[in-house]
């Protein structure tokens, strides 16, 4: 049969075609006022999509130099921070706050887990400049409560920040940015947005503005406030990624679409339909006897799934590439050849999520030599979405 290439993978993600013709012939030139307009608007419209009123910033780099500017706009050297760490993405803030010289106090859990409340409550004192977190873990899909941790860091004082790397959590989890005091939150353009990498975004809040005046750590192309600056006059300090600017437009357009003309609404069911996508595939995968890696708290960005006792992950991840053209991702580190990971981070519809079930069900025979029930994680996943549209259709009846 045909093989038509598809990335299941947490980023980069399956583009948006709107998207990608927006970008295609795009040439304007960044310092006119037809870009400084376009600029402007998708500025707004980031507000709506990260949920805030505060005041949005988009990077010409990767997630990982927004997560940079968080620390070096936030922090001197010798500053005490708090990190959560419970996976590779932890261990990426840990080393950048060490990289910018901050005394780093560490609260880890377990790979696939999460952190105790208890834990961060006991070790959040008042001179922690700033705590460090994933709202969902990409190396192991699992999510963390954003919200319950917020709750303590404001608890904490005006003087500790919270600072949230949401690169797969924004699109596909709820947050009320501005209402739990999140003071930096940061995504990335090659996840729930479907355009390529090379974007990332970032909302600061007035808390995060006041105290920058007063770090020290070197900062040069990542100055957030010479960004804001720029900004404000609809424009970025150097040069932009324009091409990425109309495809993001394009992007915010789509999902302002899903919400029929508001793109909060669009925010909300772009963030269902990940929920959705995951309960399927954790159903689907669960019928097939497999285990999850992290399901006390699985995400809705990702599902990361436990090879089979005995057999390497890096054979199914072959065997689903090579049979069926689907990118799904390896363990990251450690968890190389343990599990595999299947992403819902933006534009996945239902055949999506069947197509990648069914092919498991062959990609899991092939692998293991054992003879294949067809039909048990596709079923599974049937099931999970007709349930769906049942309480779907009798909430619509109960607002009626
Ligand atoms: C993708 C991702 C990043 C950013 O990685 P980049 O390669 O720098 O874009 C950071 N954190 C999480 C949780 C991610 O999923």
């Amino acid at each position: 049969m045909l093989r038509k290439n598809r990335l299941f993978t947490p980023g980069p993600t399956p583009l948006l075609p709107a998207a990608q013709t927006a970008m295609a012939s795009f040439a304007m030139h960044h310092r006119t006022a037809d870009f400084r307009a376009l600029f402007s608007r998708v500025l707004a419209d980031m507000k709506d999509f990260i949920g805030t009123k505060n005041d949005v910033l988009v990077l010409a780099c990767s997630g990982t130099g927004a997560m940079e500017a968080s620390v070096s706009n936030l922090t001197s050297p010798g500053d005490k921070v708090l990190v959560l760490t419970a996976g590779k993405f932890g261990e990426r803030w840990r080393d950048l706050a060490k990289a910018f010289g901050c005394t780093v106090e560490v609260i880890s859990a377990p790979y696939g887990e999460t952190f105790s409340l208890d834990e961060i409550r006991h070790k959040l004192t008042s001179d922690v400049r700033a705590v460090y977190v994933q709202s969902t873990e990409s190396s192991t899909g699992a999510r963390h409560d954003v919200k319950g941790i917020a709750k303590l860091v404001r608890a904490a004082g005006d003087d500790t920040l919270l600072v949230v790397d949401a690169i797969t959590g924004l699109g596909t989890t709820h947050f009320d940015v501005d209402g739990w005091g999140i003071d930096i939150i940061i995504g990335g353009s090659q996840k729930a947005l479907m355009i390529p990498p090379g974007l990332a975004y970032c909302a600061v809040s007035e808390r995060a503005w006041k105290l920058m005046a007063t770090t020290t750590s070197p900062r040069y192309y990542f100055d957030l406030r010479i960004e804001r600056k720029a900004a404000a006059k609809g424009e970025s300090a150097f040069t932009p990624a324009t091409s990425l600017f109309a495809a993001l437009a394009a992007a915010l357009d789509y999902i302002r679409e899903l919400g029929n003309g508001d793109l909060v609404a669009g925010r909300e069911a772009l963030v269902n339909n990940a929920e959705l996508a995951a309960q399927m595939t954790r159903a689907g995968a669960q019928a097939l006897g497999l285990k999850l890696f992290s399901p006390s708290c699985p995400a809705a960005a990702l599902t990361a799934i436990q090879s089979p006792a005995g057999f390497d992950s890096g054979a199914i991840v072959k065997e689903f590439r090579e049979s069926f053209g689907a990118v799904v991702a390896n363990g990251q580190g450690e968890m190389k050849g343990k599990l595999f990971r299947i992403a819902h981070l933006g534009y996945y519809d239902y055949l999506d999520t069947i197509g990648v079930l069914a092919a498991l069900e062959h990609v899991l025979a092939n692998v293991t030599s054992k003879p294949a029930e067809y039909g048990l994680a596709v079923g599974a996943a049937q099931e999970v979405y007709a349930r769906h549209l049942q309480r779907e259709s009798a909430s619509a009846v109960a607002q009626r």
